[in-house]
This record gives structure tokens, C-alpha cells and sequence, in this order.
């Protein structure tokens, strides 16, 4: 893992790596409203811990979520084999540019994860860029509601202590970066 920047008196890190590596308190994984696993970060998240996480969503949806997880909500699991402890899953919004919902749908996906991340009094806490694979969210865009959720709620909370956007791609944050609306 790569850390590029810092903000926020260190309380926001961006890097550049695979978030399955990072051993901290919670990874978020972009699900899908299934919880069952998917392709991407999902994909990558379910392989490397393995079946005992599958497990867990699956009860979560027959006790819980019947229908399956709404857009812009969050549930927080344990992380089975990930070196993370937990894993909260929050399913982005499926872009589609004629829906004023957007943005806030997706910001709602960062509050609600890091409002989980304070319940449980978790210290660090990294985020995949939700919603900008395959549904499709234009990056950009993404970029300054995801940080500007970021910043409101770290400002308002002292738990988590630390969020870590987590990048795939350089490129990928490098066009956060330049989108993203922190403080100098
Ligand atoms: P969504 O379905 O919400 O769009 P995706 O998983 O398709 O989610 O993509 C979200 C972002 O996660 C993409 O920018 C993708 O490059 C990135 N990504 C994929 N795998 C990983 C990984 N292992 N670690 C960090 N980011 C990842």
C-alpha cells in the first residue's frame, strides 16, 4: 500500500493498493444489494476471506434483509481470513444521469458506513471508490461527494480517527485528487 496525500491532520489518507492487504479496523466493500458477493472490489473482498464471510452475509439477509440491502444503506460483518477485523458493505447507487438522487444516494453509502464505523468505535477505516466500476459513477463526480461526506463527518466525530481512500489505479487517484474538495 502506497500512501500519496494526507489531510485533515492526518485523519485522511489517500492511497494506492489493494484494500483486501490493509490490517485495520474495517475495509468498506462496494456490494451489490444481493450482500452475496459480485465482481471488483466485492469479488476480491469475498475471495480472500473466504466462505465464513459469505456465511455471515447470507444469515444477515434471511434475519435482516430479506430484499437484500437498499442503495446507500451499510451493515458491518466480521472480515473472516481479510487481515481487517470487519467488513462494512454498503451498495452504491447504479449510476444514471437523469436521477437528481444520485449524489445523495452516494453520499449516504460514506455516512452511513462511517456512522456504523463510530456506533462500534473503530479507529481506522478504509473506502473503496464506491460506485465507479462497473455502476458506472463517473469518477469525478464521485470524487467530491465521497470527500465531501468524508470531511463533514470526521469534522463532526471523533470515531473514526482515520478514513483511507483506497485506489486500484494511480490514475484513478490522481483524478480524486483533483476532484476532491479538501483543504489545501
Ligand atoms: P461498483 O460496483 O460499486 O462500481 P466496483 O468494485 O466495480 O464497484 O469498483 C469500485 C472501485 O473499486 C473501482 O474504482 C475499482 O478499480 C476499485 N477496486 C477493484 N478492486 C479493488 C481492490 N482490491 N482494492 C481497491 N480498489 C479496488
Amino acid at each position: 500500500m502506497q500512501q500519496i496525500k494526507s489531510f485533515l491532520n492526518n485523519r485522511i489518507e489517500v492511497c494506492i493498493g489493494d484494500i483486501t492487504t490493509l490490517s485495520i479496523d474495517a475495509i468498506v466493500n462496494a456490494a451489490n444489494s444481493s450482500l452475496l458477493g459480485g465482481g471488483g472490489v466485492d469479488g476480491a473482498i469475498h475471495r480472500a476471506a473466504g466462505p465464513s464471510l459469505l456465511e455471515e452475509c447470507r444469515q444477515l439477509r434471511s434475519s435482516h434483509y430479506p430484499n437484500g440491502l437498499s442503495t446507500g444503506e451499510a451493515v458491518i460483518t466480521k472480515a473472516g481470513n481479510l487481515p481487517s477485523k470487519h467488513v462494512i458493505h454498503t451498495v452504491g447507487p447504479i449510476y444514471n444521469p437523469n436521477d437528481p438522487a444520485m449524489p445523495e444516494l452516494l453520499a449516504s453509502c460514506y455516512t452511513t458506513s462511517l456512522t456504523l464505523a463510530a456506533e462500534h468505535k473503530l479507529t481506522v477505516v478504509a473506502f473503496p471508490a464506491v460506485s465507479t466500476g462497473v455502476y458506472g459513477y463517473p469518477k469525478s463526480k464521485a470524487a467530491n461527494i465521497a470527500s465531501d461526506a468524508v470531511i463533514a463527518f470526521l469534522k463532526k466525530n471523533a470515531f473514526p480517527q482515520k478514513v483511507i481512500f483506497v485506489f486500484f489505479k494511480t490514475k484513478d487517484a490522481d483524478i480524486f485528487l483533483d476532484n476532491a474538495g479538501f483543504p489545501q
